[in-house]
């Protein structure tokens, strides 16, 4: 049998923020080895499952030696022999192993590490990519959502919103739409340093610019117009990613110095819309007000996306189709901790006529897993930053492969579902 769980061992690596993370390494029977390395968030929602650091003074706390140990020491001897083909009893396992409800006892990034280096030992040893071994019929390429102006939690900045995204969504195929995210991205860049000065090109933890610029309107502005210039005026939109729970305060938002009511946020984002080309906002509202969301939702005929306030938990996000909450699902494996868990998630939000939006984190490595897991769940939509920086682009590289193996049989996600 050449599935067989040999050995296990984790190490602790660098992530994108220079802090901490786990990486697991799978040996088989076959004696193929697999790895998988997790991310860590930023602006976190605080029903993720919880990410296990060490505390104390080594790594300023960050360190991960506890979740190496788990790997090692706890769950490696229960997995010894385990078939990786058996994800399902796997993750299972490692649920049982870990105990607790936000997976606080193993750490939700031992348990993610272990799960999707398993997922990558079984493709493998199958000589298959691992979006195949999801899906074997797997070959719709997603739209890029890339992330080129960076505020909020991801850059030391006054913009109050965390990210403002160009969205290709007229490209032809992925490999096109990178090149016209980066086209823009470029033109951008030239039009920050003429207008603000160099230090405006300085960038956030996406890779997107931190200019120093105060409302999103400036910023609108200025990517509108970067666009044009660009010729793809026709053919890019724009989004955000509001991440509203960072500014949100005693029952209200502050952003540009300026105190929102839930209502009043709402009619704002209803002129935002209506003067741009928005067709996405993320995390609109506090990731508590299911009420609010499903009031916006109503509203606005554009994406709404659940980060924060679903956390790629099945629970949360059942609890939002109920009560209208949303139309998307942001979807951030390491938020829920299992491959299993997190497919489940993306299944239930698909059976009830919610897009899947994946996503990377904001402290990153430079493993691909995520553009691999987009096409395999046939989502249609990624983000993961800014078409620049080692790794954002691993993962948009990882696209351009996959589109390139898939030949004549790759198709691009066409035809945008919720547009105004
Ligand atoms: C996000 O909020 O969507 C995001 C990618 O940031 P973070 O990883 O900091 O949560
Ligand atoms: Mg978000």
């Amino acid at each position: 049998m050449n599935y067989l769980i040999k050995s296990m061992k984790a190490r602790e690596i660098i992530d994108s923020r220079g802090n901490p993370t786990l990486e697991t390494e799978i040996t088989l029977s076959s004696g193929l080895i697999s790895k998988a390395s997790v991310p860590s968030g930023a602006s976190t929602g605080i029903f993720e499952a919880v990410e296990l650091r060490d505390g104390g003074k080594r790594y300023l706390g960050k360190g991960v030696l506890k979740a190496v140990n788990n790997v090692t020491e706890i769950i490696q001897p229960k997995l010894i022999n385990y078939d990786v083909r058996e994800q399902e009893k796997i993750d299972k396992l490692l649920l049982e192993l870990d105990g607790t409800e936000n997976k606080s006892n193993l750490g939700g990034n031992t348990i993610l590490s272990v799960s999707l280096a398993c997922a990558r030992a079984a493709a493998f040893q199958d000589n298959l990519h691992l979006f195949e071994y999801i899906d074997k019929n797997a070959n719709l390429l997603p739209i890029p959502f890339f992330n080129i102006i960076n505020g909020g939690k991801h850059a030391g900045n006054q913009i109050d919103f965390q990210e403002f995204m160009i969205a290709p969504i007229g490209a032809k195929s992925f490999k096109e739409a990178l090149l016209m995210g980066i086209e823009t991205y470029q033109i951008l860049k030239n039009k920050l340093q003429k207008e603000y000065g160099k230090n405006a090109i300085n960038v956030g933890d996406e890779g997107g610019f931190a200019p120093p610029m105060k409302t999103p309107e400036e910023v609108l502005d200025t990517i509108s117009s970067a666009i044009q210039e660009a010729g793809y005026d026709n053919t890019i939109k724009l989004a955000l990613d509001v991440a509203s729970s960072t500014f949100y305060k005693d029952n209200s938002y502050l952003i540009s110095g300026k105190k929102y009511t839930t209502n009043q946020l709402i009619d704002y984002y209803k002129e935002l819309v209506g003067k741009y080309p928005i067709i996405s906002i993320e995390d609109p509202l506090y990731e508590e007000d299911f009420d609010g969301f499903a009031a916006l939702t109503k509203v606005l005929s554009i994406q709404i996306l659940g980060d924060d306030l679903f956390v790629t938990n099945s629970k949360r996000l059942q609890k939002g189709i109920d009560l209208g909450a949303a139309n998307a699902l942001l979807w951030k494996v390491n938020q829920i901790g299992t491959v299993t868990e997190a497919l489940d998630a993306a299944n239930l939000a698909k059976k009830n006529g919610y897009q899947v939006m994946a996503s990377h984190r904001s402290g990153e490595t430079e493993d691909t897993w995520v553009a691999d897991l987009a096409v395999g769940i046939s989502c249609g939509q990624i983000k993961s930053g800014a078409p620049a920086r080692g790794e954002r682009t691993s993962k948009y590289n990882q696209l351009l492969r996959i589109e390139e193996f898939l030949g004549e049989k790759a198709r691009f996600q066409k035809n945008f579902k919720i547009i105004k």
